[in-house]
């Protein structure tokens, strides 16, 4: 009687003739590539990150020269990646390893697992793929494969649910070709078994999948219960004076921290309070596109207004030193949020049709 083969052997072998070996962080792999790799990869496609990637090894080829650098050109490097927690975690574990491994990446899980920005499942990743190392691993793309295959029902932000996955994960890894497994593991997840649309006819665990055999695929994982989002609203002041545009610093925590973006108000009211406050005179304000930038947590309305300032008085908002004349010819590398690139792109098609 024919046996079907271990569910690691299948996956294995799928790699050996399909799997992705050409990227640019299976290259000369070392922990520091997996790890920058692994970071973008959470939340982003493949297809996205392979030029950021690139950019950001070519001017941050190892952890010194990251650790080293100002936060500031770090978030430029990942402006229009979002998530810009993951930049800022990457900058202090950068610093980290400098001040506590001499700058060589740690090899022990415990000790990457400590580094700000790093899960289990990461952590697993790096040392996994770069070293070897007999570690399971568990984001979105292998959540999906096994819920799926094992039917495992629930949504994986619960804990029971996620513990069950877990243990699915440790059963399956093997102890040989854990490199391959993993990364063939998150491949089948991102372009097979996909959210909306899996190709189980070409999947190397189809024959045992729980899902595949009950056609249920689209009840695994189970989803995030809904619940509305809150919405708020920012006006954002966008004040030109000659080719330049004024920005704030926005402070380290809370959203798009450390990033530079317009002046942000709660209301009309108030952005006109400041004007009058600042004694900001311009002659007309134009109301750029308005839209919507959704967070994890809440909806936000972004409307900005436009006005062109003149005259020395003006200069006063500059020397704060959270604010910058951000040059519009030529752009200064700071890290800017996709909202602010966003308003920034309307203000020069506006200039541009002036
Ligand atoms: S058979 Fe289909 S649902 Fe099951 S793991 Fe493969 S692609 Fe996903």
């Amino acid at each position: 009687m024919k046996t079907t083969p271990l569910f690691s052997k299948r996956i294995v072998d799928w790699y050996d003739i399909h799997g992705r070996k050409q990227l640019p962080w299976q290259l000369n792999k070392t922990p520091y590539k997996v790890w920058i790799s692994e970071i973008m990869l959470q939340q982003t496609q493949v297809a996205t990150v392979i030029p950021y990637f690139n950019q950001f090894l070519a001017r941050f080829p190892d952890v010194l020269s990251l650790a080293n650098a100002e936060q500031d050109e770090v978030l430029h490097f990942w402006t229009g990646l979002g998530y810009y927690a993951r930049a800022r975690n990457l900058h202090k574990a950068a610093q980290q390893i400098r001040d506590k491994f001499n700058g060589h990446f740690p090899t022990e899980f415990q000790q990457v697992l400590d580094l700000p920005g790093i899960g289990p499942s990461t952590a697993g990743a790096i040392l996994s793929l770069s070293l070897g190392q007999h570690h399971a691993i568990l984001d979105g793309n292998v959540k999906r494969v096994l819920a799926r295959h094992g039917a495992i029902a629930g949504w994986p932000g619960k804990k029971p649910v996620e513990q069950a996955l877990w243990t699915l994960s440790h059963e399956h890894t093997p102890k040989d070709n854990v490199q391959k497994y993993n990364q063939a593991m998150m491949d089948i997840g991102a372009t097979i078994c996909t959210r909306s649309k899996p190709n189980c006819p070409i999947c190397p665990v189809a024959i045992d999948c729980k899902a595949q055999l009950s056609g249920k695929q689209s009840e695994f994982p189970g989803k995030k219960p809904k619940k509305p989002l809150p919405e708020k609203v920012a006006w954002l002041l966008v004040m030109t004076y000659q080719d330049q545009v004024l920005l704030n610093k926005r402070p380290p925590a809370g959203i798009w921290g450390g990033l530079w973006c317009f002046p942000e108000f709660k209301t009309k009211k108030q952005l006109n309070e400041y004007l009058v406050q600042e004694n900001i005179t311009f002659d007309n304000e134009i109301e750029l596109p308005g839209f919507r930038h959704t967070f994890s947590h809440f909806h936000l309305d972004i409307q900005p207004i436009f006005i062109a300032v003149s005259g020395q008085k003006d200069h006063r908002v500059m020397e704060q030193n959270t604010s910058l004349w951000y040059n519009l010819p030529n752009p200064q590398k700071v890290g800017l949020a996709s909202a602010t690139e966003r308003v920034l792109a309307s203000l020069r098609s506006i200039l541009n049709e002036e």
